[in-house]
């Protein structure tokens, strides 16, 4: 006997997080499996952003900044944050996008470090966060070095020239986890800084940066967080860095006194000085809104969730999909392995092109990956039951081969 949909109705039936579905807008006759990449609009964000249009800055125009308490946003969303990844709130401010902050983070560790010139990661990073090391190699003559990705290749490459090991905890194609406590140790052991990239982490698996050791830390605020696209990302610095810690993007908003208008850059205290320019307000307040969606949820259950419906996922492509040409890329073992399962399969393009159609969606990573993101707040085991049970059906019968699903869009 084979798993049941009946079997999956039980399990939600029993589930303590299904109410919060209900935060949530879904559209009808989709099931979405791409939080991971754009979380989807919760029910708290139209109408807060609708009150900040028309009255905050219709009505109050300039007035806002402080009536509205405007200029406190990147505050006052980080506290919302902080203990979705373990911080305390006067260690995380909400800015700027992922990118950015890495290039504020990394630059401002090599300057910690300032006799070691080795940004240490590994090649499978995400792509941005290689990018950005890569130009900040070309600006400052840090070098850039791959390892990995086991935990013990990342250690062997450790020396004593190494000012900071930059990783993502959760790898965005294959979901592995990276034992954040045992490397940031071992970066420490050898005098470097830990820099950890949360963004397919924060919101979806427990978090705990000040134990387990990370020093400086940036994430996403449009994946799990349900920010909205283009939503502004967070960045935390452990408490005993904020001091010392200076970032390269000093602009008036991280300056001690910004109305001073002073000629001379003076840094803010705490993690106001990794402010740049004035913040994004309307979209740190949908970001702000979106937050909601996390109150009262037990982080513990969440995750447990993530990685049952991970499991569920993977029993049922052993039992539906055996005769396929479809493998399982994710690790099989829940404990190191974020809230999503990739699939490879040659024509894995086309056969998620067919899956959206059906009104599956997942998205696809090149060269052959279908991703498949299980936000624990919004899905049901019901919703992986009928995913696989659509995969199946798309497989079967070559509805993939049709050429309308072989075209490449611009974003995959
Ligand atoms: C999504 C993601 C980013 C995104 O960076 P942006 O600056 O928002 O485009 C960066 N790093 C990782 C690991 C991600 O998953």
């Amino acid at each position: 006997m084979g798993i049941t949909r009946e079997h999956c109705a039980g399990l939600d039936a029993a589930d303590a997080l299904a109410s919060a579905r209900d935060r949530f807008i879904l559209p009808a006759g989709v099931i979405y499996l791409d939080g991971n990449s754009l979380g989807p609009l919760a029910k708290s964000v139209a109408p807060r952003l609708r009150q900040a249009v028309e009255q905050e800055w219709g009505d109050g125009l300039i007035r806002s900044w402080n009536d509205a308490g405007w200029i406190d946003a990147p505050r006052r969303v980080a506290r919302r944050i902080a203990p979705l990844i373990g911080a305390d709130a006067d260690e995380v401010i909400v800015a700027d996008s992922t990118s950015v902050n890495l290039f504020k983070l990394l630059a401002a560790a090599l300057r910690l470090k300032p006799a070691r010139r080795v940004i240490l990661t590994e090649a499978d990073n995400f792509p941005t966060d290689l990018y950005i090391m890569q130009g900040i190699a070309d600006l400052s003559g840090a070098e850039v070095r791959y390892a990995g990705p086991e935990p013990g290749a990342l250690m062997a490459a450790l020396d004593g020239d190494v000012a900071v090991l930059a990783l993502t905890h959760v790898n965005y194609k294959s979901g592995l986890i990276h034992p954040m406590r045992e490397l940031s140790a071992a970066a420490h052991a050898a005098g470097a800084l830990a820099l950890w990239d949360l963004s397919h982490s924060a919101g979806s698996v427990e978090l705990d940066v000040a134990q387990d050791g990370a020093d400086l830390a940036a994430g996403c605020g449009y994946k799990y967080l349900n920010g909205g696209p283009g939503a502004p990302a967070y960045a935390y610095v452990a408490k005993r860095h904020q001091a010392q810690l200076r970032q390269p993007l000093s602009g008036w908003f991280g300056h001690a006194q910004p109305f001073a208008f002073a000629r001379d850059f003076e840094p803010a205290a705490g993690m106001q000085r990794m402010l740049s320019g004035t913040p994004p307000v309307l979209a740190l307040i949908a970001l702000e809104a979106a937050l909601e969606a996390f109150d009262g949820i037990d982080l513990a259950a969440l995750r447990r969730k993530g990685r049952a419906l991970g499991d569920l996922f993977i029993a049922l492509v052993d039992e539906k999909l055996a005769d396929t040409a479809v493998r399982v890329a994710s690790p099989r073992d829940a404990v190191v392995r974020g809230s999503q399962v990739s699939l490879s399969h040659a024509q894995g393009y086309a056969v998620m092109q067919a899956l959206i159609a059906r009104g599956v969606i997942g998205d696809f990573r090149a060269p052959d990956l279908m991703r498949f993101g299980f936000a624990p707040l919004y899905l049901r085991y019901v919703d992986i039951f009928d995913t696989v049970d659509a995969l199946a059906g798309v497989l079967a019968g070559g509805e993939w081969m049709r050429p309308e699903f072989s075209a490449r869009k611009a974003a995959t």
